[in-house]
């Protein structure tokens, strides 16, 4: 998808600013994405316009951002909007990133402005129908052939697959798992849309199968042999984008929830009035609150370069992804039966929460880890100087 706006540069990125343009942009139009299962390039425009496809790197590299507690903030927003944009944001962050971290000279030269500006979209091709959770079992292969590179395999779920420019591939060579940034308009690049899945719909996901696939010599990015530690890598910062914007899903779950509860009348009495009702609304509000420190814990790690922000942003994906499919929940039960129709978005939450428990690591996955890290680490204390 290509777009011709050029993006801003260095915001800061304030709530009020961002907030201010999800309801004016994203909200609106969030229904009609998960209803036709796509996006408009119109939207990939707007994002462009604010700098929000740059956003994960900071001005001082050559990005639009201002550190993890502003992309946070970015990637909450939008997710309160609509969780297919914030999943289309979240895998472009992911490739820009992997391009910035480990890319060539000639990769970076090649894509990098044009992804930082919107204008080429990326997309994270790591799952394969027998490598999911356990990726390091994938079997996609790149071998050698003189000044190129040849990739075969079938990689699955790509969010964003139909519509992005610049795929980031994890392929096998003989010296080991490598990562590859690969044109995906490249001759042996076959696309396959995916269709009725449970959220998130306006993704785009596709299957995508790599057959005879030539790239050149500089496609490779990071060492070979270091794809696994390149995706686990990456995986954390996609981690740490499905955490904020299942913080997003919350407050809207919390909004959707206080407005209704404020306008609906049962039993002689508003429905806030009703204490078991009041109780979903708390619990609602806390979790809200608690992930949105989680989330935040583990950008103020980022930013410091400390090594316990692996940990904070799994425990932070794990309570965020898990209390928004609670809240969301809870939001179409206090709805009654027009939490179960188009009328009210809350449906569409319960739908997209769920994907979050699934992608960049489930939440079982996310279990062994911070239950791995407790034991080794003796639950230890972790605090931000
Ligand atoms: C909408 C959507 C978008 C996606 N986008 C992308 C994308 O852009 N790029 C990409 O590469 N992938 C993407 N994925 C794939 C996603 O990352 C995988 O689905 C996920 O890693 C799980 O793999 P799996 O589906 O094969 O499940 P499996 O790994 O087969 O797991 C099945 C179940 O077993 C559990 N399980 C697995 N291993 C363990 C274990 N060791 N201990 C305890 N429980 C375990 C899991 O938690 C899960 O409940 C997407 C998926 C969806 C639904």
């Amino acid at each position: 998808m290509t777009v011709q706006t050029e993006p801003a540069v260095g915001h800061a990125f304030s709530r009020a600013e961002i907030g201010a343009f999800v309801d004016e942009v994203v909200v609106p139009r969030a229904a009609e994405f998960d209803r036709l299962g796509r996006i408009d390039a119109s939207i990939v425009a707007e994002f462009a316009a604010r700098g929000l496809w740059g956003a994960v790197l900071s001005v001082a590299d050559g990005g639009t951002g201002a550190g993890m507690t502003a992309l946070a903030t970015v990637h909450e927003e939008v997710g309160r909007g609509c969780s297919s944009m914030r999943s289309l944001l979240t895998v472009h962050s992911m490739a820009l990133y992997a391009l910035d971290r480990w890319g060539t000279e000639a990769a970076k030269s090649r894509w990098k402005a044009h992804m930082v500006a919107g204008a080429a979209l990326g997309a994270f091709c790591l799952t394969e129908p027998e490598a999911g959770s356990d990726f390091a079992a994938l079997q996609a292969s790149a071998r050698r052939e003189g000044d190129e590179w040849v990739l075969d395999g079938h990689k699955l779920w790509v969010t964003g697959g139909q519509l992005a420019d610049v795929l980031l591939v994890f392929a096998r060579t003989a010296v080991g798992p490598a990562a590859f940034l690969v044109d995906a308009a490249a001759p042996g690049v076959r696309r396959i849309p995916v269709e009725g899945i449970t959220g998130t719909r306006g993704s785009q996901v596709a299957e995508i199968v790599f057959e005879n696939c030539r790239v050149g010599s500089d496609a490779i990015i990071g060492p070979e042999g270091m794809g696994l530690a390149i995706a686990t890598g990456v995986l954390d910062i996609g981690r740490f984008s499905v955490a904020a914007g299942c913080v997003g899903i919350l407050q809207a779950c919390l909004q959707a929830s206080v407005s209704y509860a404020n306008k609906r009348h049962q039993g002689g009495a508003l429905l806030r009035e009703h204490q078991l009702v009041q109780q979903i609304i708390a619990t609602i509000a806390t979790n809200t609150r608690a992930a949105r420190l989680l989330v935040w814990q583990a950008a103020q790690l980022k930013d410091a370069g400390s090594p316990d922000t692996i940990m904070a942003t799994c425990i932070a994906k794990q309570f965020a992804a898990t209390s928004a499919v609670a809240a969301a929940n809870d939001a179409v039960q206090l709805h009654g039966a027009r939490g179960c129709s188009d009328e009210f978005p809350v449906g569409r939450y319960l739908r997209d929460a769920k994907v979050m428990e699934i992608i960049e690591g489930s939440t079982q996955l996310q279990h062994v880890l911070i239950a791995t890290d407790a034991c080794q680490n003796r639950a230890r204390v972790v605090d931000v100087e």
